[in-house]
Order: C-alpha cells, then structure tokens, then sequence
C-alpha cells in the first residue's frame, strides 16, 4: 500500500507542489464556469451541482481526482467576495499574500494550546496580538475566531471582574452575538437602549444607566453591521467613567480604521474601553479566522485560566515554558496570527490605510451615483464604506424581490437592512480592486431588476 503524503516534513514541499497547481487550476477552472460573484441558479441548481461533484460521499475505493473535482464544484458555486458586484456583507476578499501564509499554517499545523506544539507561532502570536493591542491604545490581545467569539469573551470577562454577574447595555443596532453571549453565560437580559438615529445616544444612554442598578456593562459599537455607524465613543467613555460602568466596543468593522492616517480620528475614544472586538476578515482583508479581543487590563485574563497536566504542568510553567492555554476557550487552535504578521509587514500600516482608504472612498463615490439617479433612494452619506439605497418609490417587498432576482440570477450580491422603519438594500464596499465602472455597473442591475 502506498500512504498518502504529509504536508510537512522533509518531503512536505515537494508533495504540495504538483496538489497546488491542481487546486490552482480547479479555482481557475471553477471560476470561469461561474461567471459572476455568484452561481445562478438558486440554491437548487447549486446543490444539484455540487451533488454531482461529489457522488459517492465516503466511496469504498477512493477518488485521486477529489481535489480537482470538489475545488472546482466549490469555486463554481462560490460567492467570491473578489468579484466587485460581490457587496452584500462584511464578507472581504482575502489578500494573495494572506492566503499564501495560511497554507503554511495548514502544512505546518502548530497548535497554540501548548508550547510544545507550537514554540514559533506562540512567539508570534504574543508579539503580533500585543502590536494590533497597542495600536487600538490597549494593552493585550487574545487571537479568536471573529468578533462572536470576542463579544463572548468580553462579556464573560466583563462577568467575572465583576464576581460573577454584569446587565449589559447596548444599542438597538448592537451586533446579535452580544445578546446570544449574554444568553450562554447566564447574564440578565440585556438592557437595549433604543437608536432611532442609528448610534446610542448619549442622553438616552445617561438615564438608562441612572436607572439601572450595577454592575454594568456597557457596549458600543464602532461600525454596524447595518449602516456601518460608529457610536459617539468619546462621549459613552465618559458617561461609562461617570456610572462606574464597564465599556466594551465592538469595532469588528470599523477597527480597521485605525490603519488609515485620514480615518483614524473617528475611533477616539478606543483607548478608553475595557475591552475591544478588532476583526481582521472585514477590514483587514484576511481569510477566515481573524479576530482579536483587545483588552486593556491584561491580569483579568487571569479568569480564562486553566490547568491540564498534559498541556500545561505547573513545574513546567515554572521551568520556563509559557503556559498558554489561558489564552482562549478552544483548546486545539490554528495560528491565525501568521497570516495577520505576515499581511501586517508586507503591507505595512500605511499600506493597509490606503486599502481602507480606497473602500471608503468607493463607497462615498457610490452613495454619489445614487444621489444623483432619479430612480433610486440613498438612506445616507456612508459614514465607513456601506451604502444602504433602495429604488424609489418601492414599497419593502419590491426591494426584498430586487435583492433576491439579482441572487438567483447569479448577477450581483446586495444586502438588505431594515432602518427608519424601511427596507434597504446594502452594498457593503470591502473590495479595494472595484473601479468606478463597476459601481455603475451595479446600480444599473439594480435598476434593470426592479419591476416597472
Ligand atoms: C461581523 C460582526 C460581528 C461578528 O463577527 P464574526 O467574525 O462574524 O463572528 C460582531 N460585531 C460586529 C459589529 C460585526 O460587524
């Protein structure tokens, strides 16, 4: 019997090598049949093709054509984030060299549950996670799956200094994942401070937290999910110092602004949170996972504390080796932060600023042309790159069909949000290669799908 071949070791490179070109060519392959950011077709053509592609799932004899086989079926029925009419969700196409890091992290597959599985990645790691802290004005960072899981971090962080209970506060338009973690951890239900405006206000916050009995919790958000818009930070900081309340500010989206020399400014008030949600596959162009929880007080990560002999022995700890299974809730873990390092010092701050600096200067330019079409709606000038516009004179069901024509057909993908009481189209602009011609392109999909 020949075994298959490893990833790593000695012949680890010589076996990916001829695998690579295969995979490259079934993305090339799988990509030309689709055609468009998306597969027309609907979610039955779809599954019908990928059926096809896969036949017998666990097949007695296998296949040495699978790989081929299903990167193709899967690049064929792929929503690529790369393609410009690709703009529904905070859904980044991942940078080359970004990628290319990560399969590294796949053929290597350290672990960061413990040093002995992983002495590198967790050098890495410590330093890089501490760099990204700082430059959100905090002091650490934890390395997690996305901004879910670092809600639910801050949360359970936010408990725990707090001996074993918080009512978080938050604004109507918080991200879902912060009142599911409140939830899972047995937190009252979350206080929602009403924002017909979009952001928390800061009077109607004031006399929610005079209202309430702490301890308190207090989250912000800098970038929804919706509209993209940043709560008033420096404002809430203070109201949060004047309760006694704890702040934490979910800025998955907006967070990449700290790379932009021109948009910085607007996350002041950062440096005054408790805890921070940084989300590097939205604004910072990675593959999926990229989270960061920033914290600003590093012994609370105290509670996340664990011992398991085989993993972290105390004589061990005391002999030298870094104990690192405090550092996250997941055991076995992948080293995303290789491909973050290696994006961060190939691109440099400035060069991760002019990304985010062309998306949002896309995004204002879109908001524009809709401006100026007769036949369409804008919500609002784009406050970070998401423009919410609907054709005019639509009722909510015209533009939820609109949405889901474009879908079916395979032609572009929009998002939908709901505010004042209206349904929206949302394009959300995370694509630094779309050009102008594109953005026309969209608006004219747009207008060719919604019924006369
Ligand atoms: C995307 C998002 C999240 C969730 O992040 P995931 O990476 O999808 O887990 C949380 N908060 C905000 C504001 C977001 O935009």
């Amino acid at each position: 019997m020949s075994l298959p071949p490893l990833a790593s070791g000695p012949g680890g490179p010589d076996a990916l090598r001829p695998l690579l070109d295969t995979v490259l060519d079934a993305l090339a392959a799988g990509a030309a049949r689709r055609g468009g950011p998306l597969p027309a077709g609907g979610p039955d053509g779809v599954a019908a093709r990928v059926a096809d592609a896969l036949g017998d799932v666990l097949p007695d004899t296998g296949d040495p054509d699978a790989l081929h086989t299903l990167v193709q079926a899967l690049a064929e029925g792929a929503a690529d984030p790369a393609d410009p009419l690709c703009a529904a969700h905070l859904h980044c196409p991942p940078l080359a060299v970004a990628t290319a890091a990560d399969l590294a992290a796949s053929a290597l597959n350290p672990s960061l549950d413990s040093w002995d599985q992983s002495p590198a990645a967790s050098a890495l790691e410590a330093a890089v996670a501490r760099t990204l802290a700082r430059t959100a004005g905090l002091a650490d960072a934890l390395v997690t799956t996305g901004g879910t899981e670092s809600n639910q971090l801050a949360l359970l962080l936010a408990r725990e200094a707090h001996g074993g209970t918080v009512q978080l506060v938050c604004g109507a338009g918080a991200h879902h994942s912060l009142a599911r973690a409140a939830w899972l951890l047995g937190l009252p239900e979350p206080v929602v401070v009403p924002t017909p405006h979009g952001t928390l206000d800061p009077a109607t916050l004031h006399e929610a937290l005079t209202a309430l009995p702490g301890p308190l919790l207090v989250a912000a958000t800098a970038g929804t999910t919706d509209a993209g818009l940043i709560d008033p930070l420096p404002e809430i900081a203070g109201l949060c110092t004047a309760h006694g309340a704890r702040l934490h500010i979910d800025a998955a989206y907006g967070g990449g602004l700290l790379f932009s020399d021109r948009h910085r400014d607007r996350l002041a008030g950062l440096e005054a949170a408790h805890t921070v949600t940084l989300d590097l596959h939205k604004l910072g162009w990675q593959p999926v996972a990229a989270g960061l929880l920033a914290v600003a007080r590093p012994h609370e990560l105290a509670a996340l504390r664990q011992r398991a002999d085989y993993l972290n022995a105390d004589d061990d700890t005391e002999a030298g080796l870094p104990d690192l299974l405090g550092r996250s809730l997941r055991t076995t873990r992948r080293p995303d932060i290789l491909k973050i390092a290696v994006t961060l010092k190939t691109l440099g701050r400035s060069g991760l600023g002019a990304l985010v600096d062309q998306v949002c200067a896309r995004a204002r330019e879109f908001a524009s042309l809709v401006q100026d079409h007769p036949g369409l709606e804008l919500h609002a000038r784009p406050v970070i790159s998401t423009v919410l516009f609907r054709p005019a004179d639509a009722d909510d069901a015209t533009v939820a069909v609109v949405r889901r024509r474009l879908l079916q057909e395979g032609r572009a993908v929009l998002g939908r949000a709901r505010a004042d009481g209206r349904l929206w189209l949302k394009a959300t602009f995370l694509n630094p290669h779309a050009r102008p011609d594109d953005l026309a392109h969209l608006l004219k999909l747009v207008e060719g799908s919604t019924p006369a």
